[in-house]
C-alpha cells in the first residue's frame, strides 16, 4: 500500500482489511510504504506495525511518487501473490478473497478494473480519451479503468522487479510482462477521507509518462507529421508559381504567410518537445540513481521490533556495537600487537649493536629505534593520521607518563600488598597498557585536529607521505 498524506484513512482502511482477508484463513504480511507523508501517516504506520507483527512498513525520506511506493512494495513483500491497492479505501479490501480465489485457480495478475461512476465528467471523459490514445499508440495494452489495483503470483512479481528502467510506468510493466490475466469489475467510489493527491497538472505528466515510456511512436509521427508539411508546402509553392505566370504578381499575402510560419514553428516545438523527453530519459536512465531513498522500516523504528529473518535487514542486525566503539577496540588491540612487536626491535637492535658498542649506548639507540618506530606504526597503522613534530615530541612524554604510572603501581603491589616482584611487574604492564594507549592517542590524534581545525603549519613539520585527509583521525 502506498500512502502518502493518509493519516485521516489509513487506520479505518488497515480495519477494513484485516477484516476482509482475516476469514480467508490465508497466512499473509501488510506492507505499508510511507512515501514521504507530512500529517503523522508515519507515526500512525509504526503504531499498527508494533502492535502487528504481521505488519511491516517502510518510509521514504521524501515524496518519490507512488511508482517509486508501489516498487518498493514488491521488494518489500515476500508473499506467494502480492496484492498492491491504494489506502484511501477506494480499491475495496471486499474483492480481497475473490481475487485470492482467481489466483489459486492460475492467474498470475488479477486486475481489479473500476467503472467510471461517480467520477467527475470532464475527468472521466479525459481518461476514456487518454486510454484510446494510449491502446492506438502503445505497443502495450493498458485498459481503461485497469489501475494499480491488482494482484500479482510470485513469478510476476520477480518479472517486474527483473525490469531495470527508472523511469517507471508501472500500467505499462504491468501489461509488457504478460502472463495469464484476469478481470474483475468493482464499482467506482469515492475516497473515504482526505484528498486526491493527483492534481489536473500532475495527471497530464502521469499521461505524458505513459505515453513515452512504452514506445517510439510519438517521434515516428512528429517525423510523419514532418513530411506532410512539406509536401503540402512544395504543393503550395507550385500552385504559388503557376498562380503568378498566369495572373501576374498580385499583393503578397501575409495572413498567409504567418499561418504558415506559425503552424510550422509549433511543429517543431512539438517535435523538439518529443526529442526532448527521450534525451531526458536517456539522461535519467543512465545517472542510475536508486528510485527511493528510506528513512526508516518497522526494524529500524527506535520501537521496532527485533530482527526476525530477513535477510535485507542483516546488516542492521550485524552492527548492533557502535561503530565507535568497534574502532577503539580495534585501535586498542592494534597497539598491543604494535608494543610486542617493537619490543622485539628493540631487543634485536640492542643485542645486535651490543658487540660493537657499550651495551649502555646499544640500549639508548634500541630504545630510540623502537620509539620511534611505535610512533610511526601508531600513527599509520593504528590510527590512521598524518605524523606532525608536535605529535613526535608529544610522544615520548606520553610514554614517560605511562613509565611513572606503572612505577607507581609497581611500587604500591610490591611494598604494601607484598606481592611477588616478577608477577607485580607483569600485572603493573598489563593494567597500565590501557593508560598508554590512551596517551599515545592523544599524543598523535590531538595535533593532528588542532592542525587540520586551524590549518596551521598544515605541511608544516610533516614527517613522511601525506596520508589522506579523509582517513586523518
Ligand atoms: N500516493 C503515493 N504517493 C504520491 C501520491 C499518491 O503513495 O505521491 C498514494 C496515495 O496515498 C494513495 C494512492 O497512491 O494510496 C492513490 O492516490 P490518490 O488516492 O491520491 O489518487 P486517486 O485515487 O485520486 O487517483
Ligand atoms: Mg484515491
Amino acid at each position: 500500500m502506498p500512502c502518502f498524506n493518509e493519516s485521516e484513512v489509513i487506520e479505518a482502511f488497515h480495519t477494513a482489511l484485516l477484516s476482509a482477508v482475516e476469514p480467508t484463513r490465508q497466512s499473509f504480511e501488510v506492507c505499508y510504504v510511507d512515501d514521504g507523508s507530512s500529517d503523522g501517516t508515519r507515526s500512525l504506520l509504526r503504531g499498527i506495525a508494533d502492535v502487528d507483527p504481521r505488519v511491516r512498513y517502510t518510509a521514504f525520506s521524501r515524496n518519490f511518487g507512488k511508482e517509486a511506493a508501489l516498487l518498493a512494495g514488491l521488494r518489500m513483500a515476500r508473499g506467494r501473490a502480492v496484492v498492491m491497492m491504494d489506502a484511501d479505501l477506494q480499491h475495496p479490501p471486499e474483492l480481497l478473497p475473490r481475487m485470492f480465489e482467481l489466483h489459486r485457480q492460475g492467474f498470475d495478475q488479477v486486475v481489479a478494473r473500476r467503472d467510471r461512476a461517480g467520477e467527475g465528467v470532464v475527468r472521466a471523459t479525459l481518461s476514456r480519451a487518454y486510454y484510446r490514445l494510449v491502446r492506438h499508440c502503445m505497443e502495450v495494452d493498458v485498459l481503461d479503468g485497469s489501475g494499480d489495483f491488482r494482484l500479482l503470483s510470485r513469478r510476476a512479481v520477480e518479472s517486474v522487479l527483473s525490469l531495470p528502467e527508472s523511469n517507471r510506468f508501472s500500467k505499462g510493466i504491468f501489461s509488457w510482462i504478460g502472463f495469464d490475466t484476469v478481470n474483475v469489475a468493482y464499482h467506482n467510489c469515492e475516497r473515504a477521507a482526505g484528498t486526491s493527491k493527483w492534481g489536473s497538472r500532475r495527471l497530464l505528466n502521469y499521461g505524458i509518462d505513459g505515453l513515452v515510456s512504452f514506445n517510439s511512436r510519438p517521434l515516428r509521427l512528429a517525423i510523419h507529421t514532418g513530411l506532410w508539411v512539406v509536401l503540402s508546402a512544395v504543393a503550395y509553392a507550385l500552385w504559388t508559381v503557376a498562380k503568378v505566370a498566369l495572373y501576374g504578381a498580385s499583393v503578397p499575402g501575409y495572413a498567409t504567410l504567418l499561418t504558415a510560419v506559425v503552424a510550422l514553428s509549433g511543429i517543431q516545438l512539438v517535435t523538439l518537445g518529443v526529442i526532448g523527453e527521450y534525451v531526458g530519459r536517456i539522461y535519467h536512465e543512465t545517472k542510475k540513481r536508486p528510485h527511493y531513498l528510506i528513512r526508516e522500516t518497522d526494524r529500524s523504528s527506535p520501537t521496532g521490533r527485533s530482527p526476525t529473518t530477513a535477510p535485507a535487514h542483516a546488516v542492521a542486525a550485524a552492527s548492533r556495537v557502535p561503530a565507535g566503539t568497534r574502532r577503539v577496540v580495534r585501535q586498542f588491540l592494534l597497539f598491543v600487537t604494535i608494543g610486542f612487536v617493537n619490543t622485539a626491535v628493540y631487543l634485536a637492535v640492542y643485542m645486535s649493536l651490543n658487540r660493537w658498542l657499550p651495551y649502555l649506548a646499544a640500549h639508548v639507540l634500541g630504545y630510540a629505534v623502537s620509539v620511534v618506530g611505535s610512533f610511526l606504526l601508531n600513527t599509520y597503522i593504528t590510527l590512521r593520521a598524518r605524523p606532525t613534530w608536535q605529535a613526535f615530541v608529544r610522544y615520548p612524554v606520553s610514554s614517560l607518563a605511562g613509565l611513572v604510572v606503572a612505577g607507581g603501581l609497581l611500587y604500591l603491589a610490591v611494598g604494601h600488598l607484598g606481592m611477588d616482584k616478577n608477577v607485580a611487574a607483569l600485572a603493573a604492564g598489563v593494567l597500565v597498557t590501557p593508560l598508554s594507549f590512551l596517551l599515545a592517542r592523544w599524543a598523535i590524534t590531538s595535533g593532528a585536529r588542532a592542525a587540520r581545525e586551524g590549518h596551521r603549519g598544515e605541511h608544516r613539520g610533516e614527517l613522511g607521505q601525506p596520508v589522506d585527509e579523509s582517513e586523518a583521525v
